[in-house]
């Protein structure tokens, strides 16, 4: 480290000794593990720019239509790119798919009809989704359209339940839903090879049954994805992995092109499908995010690491560990009371480029049950590809930190939170 570098971190952003001193050990511990990450990103760098290159990207494809957004020649292109990547046969990308909740509405809303079953091999799905099937009594969920919900809870040892899955899969099971991040939870994240076990699983018992997966924070984790192994279909957010960071708004969903026409039917009409859309100018940044995205997660999980190994250093429960093999850019930390998750949050937000003067506080959130802290100092809102931390205020004081465009920011964002964390304790 340069001591400029040095002198800036103790004379601006107030580290004292003892975290720099720290910050320097967990680096040492952590360079193996980002040799790895590093072998990730390259292959994936070099996917995505093979997939630009074969669908021959010009900047042409950067113009935009009016009107229906017939021959949106941008956003075919961009289908096409993640098509490729993504190892699917087709794909819709829309800015007009507002995130990530809205691209795994449209795949059951697509997928499903009266009298079918949804079963998730996962446990609960994650909670918006629990509305959008009618786990939660909302109006317009699928359960007022006489569709039925089934789940298979994991195993103690937090692997999915494989013989569960074929006693709870009947004659009406339509999809099996699959979430491969932990999202707000205290379990492991699915690697390839774990969805690959379940998929190769429903699959034995009905090979008619339609497998999809919640992507969200899984994209270039690794270098397949999930529809890579036999996903039907994935979708996933541009506000996380797959926008890298650049993207303004949109979702993503990929898979088999029959599905994928059924899906865009929900998106549109029946009939007009894909072929109608204005893109609004986004195709830009959404190719350039893209381009971007592996090297972005890339750093992003360099950031959790660091996070990680720096609290268990303090002591601390975390979740993955930094050696852990990773699915997703999540970290879990869990702390000691509700101080230490206020003030671990209001440090990540000291750390953030916008409205880094701002202190988050615990509020009640709709649709949550106890009062939850977010830390997030974003360009585009609510982007957690871009650092963030986000906490219920209650037992067992998890708080979750995900995301960084670069790795020394997230460090950054670590280390204000652990002197924050001090300081409340003074
Ligand atoms: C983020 C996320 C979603 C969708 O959330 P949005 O905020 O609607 O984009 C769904 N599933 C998981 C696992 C997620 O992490």
């Amino acid at each position: 480290m340069l001591n400029e570098t040095k002198e800036l971190l103790k004379e601006y952003y107030n580290l004292d000794d003892e975290t720099f001193n720290l910050s320097e050990e967990v680096i040492e511990d952590i360079s193996d593990k980002f040799e790895e990450i590093k072998q990730i990103r390259e292959y994936n760098q070099y996917k995505v720019l093979k997939a630009m290159q074969e669908v021959r990207l010009s900047d042409n494809h950067f113009n935009w239509t009016t009107g229906y957004g017939y021959n949106d020649l941008g956003r075919e292109k961009i289908e096409e790119i993640y098509s490729k990547v993504f190892g699917s046969e087709d794909a819709l990308v829309r800015p007009i798919i507002v995130n990530g909740t809205h691209a795994l509405t449209l795949c059951v809303q697509g997928l499903v009809r009266p009298g079918d079953e949804i079963l998730s091999v996962t446990g609960r799905p994650y909670d918006t989704l629990e509305g959008v099937i009618g786990i939660r009594e909302q109006k317009g969920s699928l359960k007022e359209f006489g569709v039925t919900y089934d789940e298979v809870d994991f195993l103690e040892d937090g692997n999915v339940d494989l013989e569960g899955i074929k006693k709870k899969i009947n004659e009406r099971t339509k999809l099996v839903m699959i979430q491969r991040s932990k999202g707000y939870s205290w379990r492991k994240s699915l690697t390839i090879e774990d969805i690959k076990e379940a998929i190769e699983t429903v699959k034995s018992v009905n090979k008619d049954i339609i497998v999809m997966v919640d992507n969200c924070y899984g994209e270039f984790l690794d270098t397949k994805e999930p529809t890579d192994v036999g996903a039907d279909v994935m979708a996933g957010s541009l506000i996380k992995n797959p926008g890298g960071g650049l993207a303004l708004t949109g979702g993503y969903i990929a898979g088999r092109r029959d599905l994928i026409e059924l899906i865009s039917y929900r998106l549109t009409s029946p009939g007009i499908g894909k072929e109608c859309g204005l893109t609004f100018g986004t195709s830009r940044t959404v190719l350039q995010g893209f381009f971007m995205a592996p090297y972005v997660v890339s750093q992003a999980v360099m950031g959790a690491i660091f996070c990680a190994r720096a609290f268990e250093k303090l002591g601390y429960e975390v979740l993955p560990k930094y050696d852990d093999v990773r699915s997703d850019i999540i970290q879990v930390v869990r702390l000691n009371n509700a101080d230490e998750v206020i003030n671990f949050c209001q440090g990540v937000q000291a750390a953030a480029p916008v409205d880094s003067y701002v202190k988050p506080e615990p509020w009640a959130m709709p649709g949550y049950e106890s009062e939850v802290i977010m830390a997030a100092g974003a360009f585009i809102q609510g982007s957690s590809i871009e650092l963030s931390a986000d906490a219920p205020i209650r037992p067992p004081y998890n708080v979750y930190f995900q995301g960084g465009l670069t790795f020394d920011h997230s460090k950054m964002g670590t280390l204000k939170a652990i002197e924050h964390m001090k300081k409340g304790k003074k």
